[in-house]
């Protein structure tokens, strides 16, 4: 491996936008760590990738336990020789109307959506710290953690919160030569939001196209979001175009929200 290889650790990478933000970042000259809970569709991802000449390795991590999120980012770092970017993806949505929320759905998606996004900082600073340099991490925001969305107040919750963790760890790190941002994708066609359009359609009694066009409405550019146009986003942010930016939040959703 050449020494200027740059290395990207990127979690929920096994399918929708984490996939796609691999892919890209291995376009762009990264080499690749691909950290899911599916560790199949993970090796899947880096066979195609290691197969058309790229670099990759795929590792089972629930984000949520804390231990191995650290410890699997040191191992990534370690056989791919070092740690530049860390992308905070993985995230659960599940469609949770106020009234039936329990105890244990708001703990869980605490854990995945936003105590991971500290676990992974904590990881990328002890790697970047290892290998004598700052670097970039970059979090999974949405649209709906900018401007609360209905029937999602979990979701919502633990995406406004992860934009409040990206501020402060902006301000805290940036003596040590790193830079934190966020994404915040719209509708996305994933299998995560292909659920949530059923779910819709389902109470609703419609079919799963009409699920989708209650969406494409707030869209101003009158279409859903492929998975590349967010890498698109996110390798911007993994670039030295975006080194004078950081503690923000770049909304990618066809004009849904507007500052
Ligand atoms: P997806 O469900 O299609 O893919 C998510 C991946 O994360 C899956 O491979 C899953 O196995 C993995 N994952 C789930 N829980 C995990 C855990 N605890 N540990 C490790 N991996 C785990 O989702 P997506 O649509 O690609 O979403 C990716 C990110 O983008 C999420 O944070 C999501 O909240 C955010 N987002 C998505 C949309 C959208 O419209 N799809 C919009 C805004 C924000």
């Amino acid at each position: 491996m050449s020494e200027k290889t740059k290395v990207a650790f990127v979690t929920g990478a096994g399918q929708g936008i984490g996939e796609a933000i691999v892919k890209r970042l291995v376009k762009d000259g990264f080499a690749a760590g691909i950290a899911d809970l599916n560790l199949e569709n993970g090796q899947k991802i880096a066979e195609e990738i290691k197969n058309s000449g790229g670099q990759a390795v795929a590792i089972k991590l629930d984000v949520a336990n804390r231990k191995k999120f650290i410890a699997a980012v040191e191992e990534v770092a370690d056989e791919l020789g070092d740690l530049n970017v860390l992308v905070n993806n993985a995230g659960i949505a599940p469609t949770t109307p106020i009234e039936t929320i329990t105890q244990e759905q708001f703990d869980n998606i605490f854990h995945v959506n936003t105590a991971s996004v500290i676990w992974g900082i904590q990881a990328a600073m002890k790697q970047f710290e290892k290998f004598g340099h700052g670097g970039k991490i970059i979090n999974a925001a949405s649209q709906a953690g900018v401007i609360g969305n209905p029937g999602i107040a979990l979701y919502s919750g633990t995406k406004f919160a992860l934009r409040g963790i990206t501020q402060v760890a902006a301000r805290d790190l940036a003596d040590k030569g790193i830079t934190v941002n966020a994404y915040a994708p719209g509708i996305v066609k994933t299998p995560l939001m292909k659920k949530v359009a059923e779910d819709l359609a389902n109470d609703a009694g419609k079919s799963v196209e009409w699920g989708w066009s209650q969406f494409t409405k707030y869209i101003t550019l009158g279409r859903l979001s492929e998975s590349e146009d967010v890498a698109a986003a996110v390798a911007f942010l993994a670039g030295p175009d975006s080194d004078y930016m950081t503690g923000q939040t770049l909304v990618i959703d066809g004009g849904m929200v507007f500052h």
